[in-house]
């Protein structure tokens, strides 16, 4: 239950007012998570449970308001509703059996299927009269029934989503196509302020679970530890993974024909685009001298003194690329990216590859060159090329 959203399957429920949105929310979870009544507009801000749902396994669903709401407050809500679903692995339409399928309905569909987002037609009241327009509406493949009046009815709803199971995109795992069975891994983490006390970050802890499910061996220390026990090991690692900030440490204490990347790199490849990360660094040659420059992280987390995308990421951009450069930070996306001369953003561990791709399909649209934290330090670094080498894609891009 405490998996991270990101990792989750999520399924967002959507559909008008008094669709059984609620109904269905209440009806999968077997209890009330949702107010189910028959005034419109009972749900205002997005409701979200995680629950396991058969193969499916474990998904964050949420319920939304209804996209036919009216007022201020209402577009309000639509515009969350809509932001929920371009985020989603899968949207339940809700939309009640017995009537034909209005203008807000049709209006929706068609979104969908424009920024081809994956949708499942659920006929709520099923026990009612069926219309046969809104049958036509929602292609025999795309739809299923669900009768809001019985407990346990949402069984047949489960077995169809898990059927669309395998069309459903999965992000790739940390270390897919890196590694094979029975490599030894060894993975380095400093320690310090900045790590939250009593456990580990999420890229670690998601490349040590992707180690295992491969039959890898792992080996984690801090940075200190490194020069010891890799000298005193006797088997060389298949692959030495770092933490990005001790980047420069770990390239001096092992020899030079080691494989070497960082968590970074593994997660910019699992959520974005590293090759639009490659290609922005061209940008850096000619940077403007009093250029803009937007950091951008992707959740609240507690800031210490030598904060990485406040203080450290400034800094070294200050010495390496132009000491004038103006420095704004934000976890929103900017409603205009092309005010900025470049976008560094964070790792994004917590947020899903659908929204990331979207930031960065964004930027791309706006010709705004982005860079992820990691890449940055490995380029300011000078590792960058030795940091490419286990992806011969990416090794090839930069040249
Ligand atoms: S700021 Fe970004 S990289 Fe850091 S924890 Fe949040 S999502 Fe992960």
């Amino acid at each position: 239950m405490s998996t991270p959203l990101a990792e989750l399957n999520r399924i967002v429920i959507a559909g008008n007012r008094n669709a059984g949105k609620s109904s269905l929310m209440n009806n999968l979870f077997q209890k009330e998570i949702a107010i189910a009544s028959d005034t419109p507009g009972t749900t205002t801000d997005p409701v979200t449970r995680k629950i396991e749902l058969g193969k499916l396994g474990m998904c964050a669903v949420t319920d939304t308001a209804g996209l036919d709401d009216v007022g201020d407050l209402g577009e309000q809500r639509v515009q969350k509703s809509r932001e929920r679903m371009q985020s989603a692995d899968l949207i339940l339409f809700v939309s009640p059996s017995d009537a034909a399928p209005t203008d807000e309905e049709r209006r929706l569909k068609n979104w969908l299927d424009e920024k081809k987002l994956p949708w499942l037609g659920v006929l709520s009241f099923a026990d009612s009269q069926a219309d046969p327009e809104k049958k036509e509406f929602f292609p025999e493949n795309r739809r299923t029934a669900l009768d809001n009046t019985k407990p346990g009815s949402s069984e047949a709803l489960i077995k169809k989503m898990e059927a669309l199971e395998k069309e459903l995109e999965k992000e790739m795992t940390p270390v897919e196509g890196l590694v094979k069975e029975q490599d030894l891994v060894l993975l380095v983490t400093p320690i310090d302020l900045a790590a939250p006390a009593g456990r580990l970050i999420l890229p670690q802890v998601e490349t040590i679970r992707d180690l295992l499910d491969r039959d890898c061996a792992v080996l984690m220390v801090k940075e200190r530890e490194l020069y010891h026990f890799y000298h005193n090991l006797g088997i060389k690692p298949s692959l030495v993974i770092t933490d990005s900030q001790a980047f420069h440490k770990v390239a001096a204490d092992i020899p030079e024909d080691q494989m070497l990347t960082s968590f970074s790199l593994l997660f910019a490849r699992k959520k974005g685009n590293p090759a639009q990360f490659i290609r922005s660094l061209e940008a850096l040659k000619n940077f403007p001298e009093q250029g803009r420059v937007l950091v951008m992280e992707s959740c609240a987390h507690h800031r210490q003194a030598e904060d990485l995308g406040t203080v450290k990421i400034p800094r070294l951009f200050r010495q390496m690329v132009s000491s004038r450069v103006e420095f704004s930070h934000s976890r929103k996306m900017p409603e205009n990216p092309a005010e900025w001369d470049m976008i560094i953003h964070c790792g994004g561990c917590m947020t899903t590859q659908k929204v990331m791709t979207g930031r960065l399909d964004a930027f791309a649209e706006a010709e705004v060159p982005v860079l992820n934290y990691g890449l940055f330090l490995a380029w300011a670094n000078g590792l960058l090329p030795r940091a490419l080498e286990p992806f011969e894609d990416l090794a090839a891009l930069y040249g």
